[in-house]
């Protein structure tokens, strides 16, 4: 049963880059949904900002279009009310034009949000142009997209420039992993059960590991992406929220700067990472398709596409318990998981034919989110005590039922957290910048040392390298499959 909606409060949106591949492929279409879901109140005004010179209604147009592609099945009725709520300004970040019509569109008691879905090198204009032309105030809100820089200095030059303008408490950094409601139950297991925490430490779970396969290459994006690469793009922030919401310490409340304190302390027990724990690799061509070098117009390129390692959390719930986390483009399968694996029973009274078999609690992200937790019982039927492994699988579709349609995604989540006012699924920013000092020496290793990537075969589940990198610790990924 999908709770009931609440209406959030009245509110001015204004996307900056409303015009974007963003905008138009999530952050609208998710607004859409919100509106349809009826948590949308009849006040609430979208406002597109972007520098193309266009009218109100090729916005809407332009809107309709997007939400028709991309926003899978709707009622055009519907559509035709929802986008009567757009609005459009062109405005140039850079410049000052168009700033005073935007202040004009904006109303006195109502939630306020800037969403800046432009580029990073934008964030410090926009930011400083909203307080210069009086638009945005100390109860303002503003949300900033991904990439939160790309090292520690950069980070931190972008806190700063955020924070001459705002408030910590007025900034909405965006993971959207956060936003995903397995994520959110992954707290919601942990800490609503009394079945697993006494479990979750080193005593019991044998190790841990995240994966984040994608099947896709680096598409359109492969300048920024040669540039990046599988740790700055994905491991950085998306993995380390991960890591973090299934290592942290209990929060004593569900509020934001609990959680995120506890999810802070996890990042930085983590040990330095030595390099020999770190496997690196890159798509090859194979004969029906090109390989990364070529996908990025780079035939010299050294970044990664993949990326596995082992870590370690220094302190007393985990020492000991190695922490395994791969991600990478063009692998088997799409397929993002955690899976919490158990240590064996002390002693088996079954005898060693029965075999050895362990616990492993798994957490889908995608595809299929749920939660499915391997039991052992005996294999069915005479012949003695013999034991298998069967799944206790709860797929959240097949326990919503038809509700599970209305269950938001991540960006419609987070935008309505937004409005809401709420920042416990948002990074603050001691987090990116903890986040950015642990990754920063790891990638200053690879350029000094001129490490090069293992080539992977598309796909497959990675380089063999990455295999050994369990194997020679006497454990196995589990299978990247849908
Ligand atoms: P995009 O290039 O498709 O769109 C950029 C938008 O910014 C356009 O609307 C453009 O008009 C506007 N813009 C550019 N310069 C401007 C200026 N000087 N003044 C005002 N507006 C200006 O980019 P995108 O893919 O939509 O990405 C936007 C941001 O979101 C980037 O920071 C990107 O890294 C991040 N992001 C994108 C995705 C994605 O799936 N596209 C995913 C995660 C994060």
């Amino acid at each position: 049963m999908v709770s009931r909606v609440i209406p959030v409060d009245p509110f001015d949106l204004v996307i900056f880059g409303g015009t974007g591949d963003l905008a138009r492929r999530k952050i609208l279409p998710g607004l859409f949904r919100r509106f349809n879901s009826g948590q949308m109140p009849e006040e609430a005004r979208i406002i597109g900002a972007a520098r193309s010179d266009m009218g109100r209604e090729a916005f809407q147009d332009m809107i309709r279009r997007a939400v028709e592609e991309f926003g899978g099945p709707h009622d055009p009725e519907a559509l035709t009310e929802f986008v009567g709520r757009l609005d459009y300004v062109a405005v140039d970040a850079m410049g000052d034009g168009g700033w005073e019509d935007l202040k004009g569109k904006l109303r006195a008691g109502v939630v306020r949000a800037f969403y800046f879905s432009v580029g990073p090198s934008l964030f410090g204009a926009l930011a400083e142009r909203l307080r210069g032309f009086g638009l945005a105030d100390d109860d303002s809100r503003v949300v900033v997209e991904k990439p939160f820089g790309h090292d520690l200095a950069s980070a931190r030059a972008l806190n700063v420039t955020l924070r001459e303008h705002f408030h910590e408490e007025q900034i909405y950094r965006i993971d959207h992993y956060l936003g995903k409601e397995t994520v959110q139950n992954l707290m919601a297991v942990r800490f609503g059960n009394m079945l697993f925490e006494p479990l979750w430490n080193a005593q019991y779970v044998d190790h841990i590991q995240i994966t984040v396969a994608e099947t896709v290459d680096v598409g359109g994006r492969g300048g920024y992406y040669d540039k990046a690469g599988a740790m700055r793009d994905m491991v950085q922030n998306h993995l380390m929220q991960l890591l973090c919401l299934i290592a942290m310490e209990p929060p004593a409340r569900f509020e934001p700067d609990s959680v995120r304190d506890e999810k802070l302390k996890v990042i930085r027990a983590l040990d330095p990472v030595d390099y020999h724990q770190i496997v690196r690799g890159q798509y090859e061509a194979d004969d029906s398709q090109p390989g990364y070098r070529a996908h990025v117009d780079n035939q010299r390129s050294t970044t990664e596409s993949f990326v596995a390692m082992k870590l370690a959390i220094s302190n007393w719930r985990w020492a000991g318990t190695p922490f395994y986390l791969r991600t990478g483009k063009k692998l088997r399968a799409r397929a993002s998981e955690i899976a919490v694996v158990f240590k064996d029973a002390p002693h088996s009274i079954f005898g060693p034919e029965a075999g050895t078999h362990r616990n492993v609690l798994t957490i889908r992200l995608q595809p299929n989110e749920g939660m499915t937790l391997g039991v052992t019982i005996k294999e069915p039927g005479p012949g003695g005590m013999r034991l298998i492994d069967v799944p206790l699988d709860m797929s959240f579709a097949d326990a919503l039922g038809p509700d599970a349609e209305d269950v938001p995604d991540a960006y419609e989540r987070l935008i309505m957290d937004v409005i809401r006012g709420n920042q416990t699924l948002f990074m603050r920013g001691d987090e990116v910048e903890a986040a950015w000092a642990w990754t920063d020496p790891i990638i200053e290793g690879w350029t000094a040392r001129g490490d090069v990537p293992k080539p992977y075969d598309a796909g497959s589940s990675g380089p063999e390298d990455a295999l050994m990198l369990m194997h020679k610790d006497g454990r196995k990924w589990r299978d990247i499959r849908v």
